[in-house]
């Protein structure tokens, strides 16, 4: 653990009788200091889509929007999927260089990740290619609380945030958000600075009956009112208007039709290759290192990246520069994207779920309207009223550490094309 500045400044100052008595087994709070940056509390609301709040059901985070700020949109980092921006945003990093690549993928050393494997979810060597902003906060004296992130499972480099919960898809918005309260409630020296809060009824929802339903307003309308019970929770601790809140979303959501489905079985033949992903992104990689199978795939590979109907695919090397990927090892070797309003699938996979297939999907190219998200921000850091054009989503990152005042790691986001949400005395 590094020594925490203020730590550091009592030693040098040792005559001080405010620092004599301090015991920093773990560092205070920085919230409980004078110069302390105010608490931040991240909230994602899974697959909110970036034009959901104009449909009048989300009236508690219209106000945050009305007396905060609110961006146009925020685009995700590609592929348009829960963990990998998740965890971008928590690294400002994009996912090809973070290394959660996709909610499923192969690592030579590692072997299979997928999010349903809570074994490889908390494996830190998976994550340990980003340095989420916890750990730089631990680093520097701050304490932080997640319910609920992905990478906040695993162990990174002995680090999780001080407080955290194995994601456990039973507990309901009211209690995730009660959660949250009690940490605020804690005594100042335990307090956690930085805070995450995540709902993901609406991405169920929207995967299940697909975006424009009756149950995914029903479900904009439940996590409103587990924001509703935050605000006023807030209010009643007085933290209403100290705290900075940033609520965004990971990616949208797009209609996905049963009958849009591309059945690559009917391609080539699929038993040939290695089968990294499907769905939205699919991967595939040669069977083994074999000559046969190099060819084989080689052949593969040729057919596939010609043009295809309703999806393309490129060899990892080939991917355009705008979807910052390919560079890493997990990426597979040819990655085949689905159409916005189609999927990758099999013919089998059809079969054996029948009546189960998403609907509603994301995971598209990023530049894709649909795939755009939520951004709002409310505190004493932000502007009060201002709108701001769209921008990607490794730019939150600089934000977050500028208002925690921690430096930042090295991160592919642009704090300058940020700046202007906040207030000109905290910039
Ligand atoms: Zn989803």
């Amino acid at each position: 653990m590094k020594i925490p500045f203020r730590v550091l400044l009592c030693a040098l100052v040792a005559f001080s009788s405010g620092c004599a008595t301090q015991q920093p087994v773990k560092p205070p709070s920085a919230a409980t200091t004078a110069s302390s940056p105010a608490p931040l509390l991240l909230i994602s609301i899974d697959a909110y889509r970036y034009d959901y709040i104009d449909r009048g059901l989300s009236p508690t985070l219209a106000m945050l929007a009305k007396n905060g700020v609110q961006a146009a949109s925020m685009q995700p980092s590609f592929p348009s999927l829960t963990f990998p921006n998740h965890y971008t945003i928590v690294t400002g990093l994009y996912p090809d260089h973070h290394g959660i690549v996709n909610n499923t993928m192969f690592d030579s050393v590692l072997g299979k990740f997928s999010i349903s494997n809570r074994e490889a979810v908390s494996d830190g060597r998976w994550w340990a290619e980003g340095t989420p902003i916890w750990e730089t906060a631990d680093a520097h004296g701050l304490r932080t609380a997640t319910m609920f992130w992905p990478g906040a499972e695993a162990d990174i480099r002995g680090h999780h945030p001080d407080e955290w919960k194995p994601y456990d898809g039973k507990v309901t918005p009211d209690q995730r958000v009660d959660q949250v309260l009690a940490w605020l409630d804690e005594p100042a020296a335990q307090r956690p600075t930085f805070l995450t809060l995540y709902f993901d009824a609406v991405d169920h929802a929207g995967h299940k009956y697909g975006p424009d339903t009756p149950q995914v307003n029903e479900a904009l309308r439940e996590t409103d009112e587990a924001m509703t019970r935050l605000v006023l929770g807030l209010k009643q601790r007085g933290l209403f208007d100290r705290i900075n809140l940033i609520v965004l979303a990971d990616h949208g959501m797009a209609s996905t039709p049963l009958p849009n489905s591309v059945l690559i079985d009917r391609l080539i033949p699929i038993d040939q290759v290695q089968t990294a992903s499907m769905g939205i992104l699919a991967g595939f990689n040669p069977k083994d290192g074999s000559a046969k199978a190099m060819s084989d795939f080689a052949a593969i590979e040729h057919q596939l990246e010609q043009p295809q109907p309703h999806m393309q695919c490129w060899d990892k090397t080939r991917v355009p520069a705008r979807l910052h990927y390919g560079s890493n090892p997990r990426v597979p070797q040819l990655s085949c994207l689905a159409n916005v309003g189609w999927r990758v699938t099999t013919t089998d996979f059809l079969e054996s779920h029948k009546g189960d297939v998403s609907i509603g999907e994301h995971g598209y190219d990023n530049a894709d309207p649909l795939m755009q998200a939520l951004f709002v921000a409310h505190g004493p850091a932000f502007r009060t009223g201002a709108k701001v054009g769209a921008f990607p989503n490794v730019d939150v990152y600089p934000l977050m550490a500028h208002l925690l005042d921690l430096p930042p790691a090295a991160n592919d986001g642009d704090y300058d094309a940020v700046k202007d949400m906040l207030k000109p005395a905290v910039r």
